[in-house]
């Protein structure tokens, strides 16, 4: 079974809002082992929504579209589904009923523009909304079939696991993924390592996505029964995790903040940071996970100098010779955080985020890290491009990986 996604909206055309629906969608989807092969987004616009229906039953039998289910004038997926299937909109008073009721219950006034919701095209049928006021529709075509959902995620969300899911029950083939989450190395380069496991049309599918500079490599197993995927999956993972080694942190929805704090529970150590470009958010990615307080014990901002002097110990005199940014420095700052965080581990991170406060010395970009493990410190030093966001980002997931690897090691 083969299923497209259509999203509605004009707010999803100018970026105003993002398609967090089709994510959403073909998530589930591909949990039930039906792969979404293709996907259109298009605007309130009654052609425009009714050619890509028309593309959409071209290409899959079960068509979900969402959003353009309203009251309001932009509204127009009940017109252009009608249009498609060349057939009228008829008042279903059942349903204006059901909509009239979901006002009363509330105590909100019903506008004469909610009694376009209670519409039908000839032939469709509707589906529950608990949640809110636009029913959804469930039509048939040329044997396939064509379900329209609000565009309000969580009533969308709702109507799918609840009236909808259940269409897909019993399709032939299971499509089961898995991810393995990365760190440490290019996406071409990961994709160079893996040459032909990456090639289309090779069951499992390997495919290869990069977020916030981690990448993803996806396994998707399509077999005859879930057994069956899992174990080609397994397979594929011996084999991937074999070439890339140690850049594989994690699976699925492991990150790396939390990979981290695994192997810290496990060692039974503890850890505090003394933070400087980044804000915090080492701090952040480190206590992201339940339970972190077993290992993470202190985390300091200490953004001016007085503060790595005053709450971390930093040598004033090392911050005077070689200034804030710089090797010595980021290892105090590291050596003070484990000594007053009375922990096994401290980290330092000192750098330039940018855009200003750069010079040829010292670019934007330039950060050093430092890893102290009960004692022992090695600092790092790098030049991370792009902007301030990115910067900061880079920093606090490499000290995290510098960390990992120590501990591995
Ligand atoms: P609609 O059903 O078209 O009236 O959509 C109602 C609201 O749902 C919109 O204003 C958006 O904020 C939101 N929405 C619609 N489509 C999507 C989508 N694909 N992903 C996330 N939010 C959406
Ligand atoms: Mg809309």
């Amino acid at each position: 079974m083969k299923a497209a996604i259509i999203s509605i909206g004009n707010e999803l055309l100018s970026g105003l809002t993002v398609d967090t629906n089709a994510a959403f969608l073909s998530e589930r989807l591909m949990s039930v082992g039906v792969a979404t092969v293709c996907g259109y987004t298009v605007g309130d616009d009654v052609e425009m929504i009714s050619e890509a229906i028309g593309n959409a039953a071209r290409h899959a039998d079960v068509i979900l579209i969402t959003g353009g289910l309203g009251p309001t004038d932009d509204d127009l997926t009940r017109t252009a589904l009608a249009s498609f299937l060349g057939v009228e909109l008829l008042l279903d008073n059942g349903l204006l009923r059901e909509i009239a009721e979901f006002f009363k219950k509330r105590n909100y006034h019903m506008a004469d523009k909610n009694r376009v919701q209670a519409y039908l095209p000839k032939g469709a049928s509707a589906l529950t909304n608990e949640l809110g006021t636009a029913p959804g529709i469930m039509a048939k075509y040329q044997g396939k079939t064509i379900v329209c959902m609000p565009g309000v995620p969580y009533e969308m969300k709702k109507m799918f696991d609840d009236s909808v899911l259940s269409i897909f029950a019993g399709a032939e083939r299971v499509v089961i993924s898995k991810k393995l989450r990365c760190f440490g190395a290019g996406e071409s380069t990961v994709a160079e390592r893996l040459g032909d496991l990456m090639e289309r049309g090779r069951n499992p599918l390997i495919n290869c996505t990069v977020d916030a500079s981690v990448i993803t490599l996806h396994i998707v197993a399509t077999a005859d029964s879930s057994d069956e995927a899992r174990a080609m999956i397994a397979g594929d993972e011996t084999r991937l995790r074999s070439i890339l080694g140690p850049i594989v942190y994690g699976v699925d929805g492991e990150t790396l903040g939390g990979a981290v704090g695994k192997i810290l529970a496990s060692r039974r150590k503890t850890i505090s940071v003394a933070e400087s470009c980044t804000g915090g958010l080492l701090a952040k990615m480190l206590t992201d996970t339940p339970d972190s307080s077993e290992y993470f014990a202190y985390g300091w901002v200490t953004y001016c100098n007085e503060a790595k002097v005053s709450q971390l110990g930093v040598d004033g005199d090392i911050i005077a010779a070689h200034g804030a940014v710089s090797e010595p420095v980021a290892a105090e700052m590291a050596a003070g955080a484990r000594k007053r965080g009375g922990s096994d581990i401290g980290i330092g991170i000192t750098g330039i985020a940018g855009p200003g406060g750069g010079s040829e010395q010292k670019p934007v970009g330039l950060v050093y890290i430092c890893i102290d493990l009960g004692g022992e410190s090695v600092v790092k030093r790098y030049v991370f491009p792009h902007s301030r966001e990115k910067v900061r980002l880079r920093s606090a997931l490499t000290a995290l990986d510098l960390l990992r690897h120590r501990l591995h090691d």
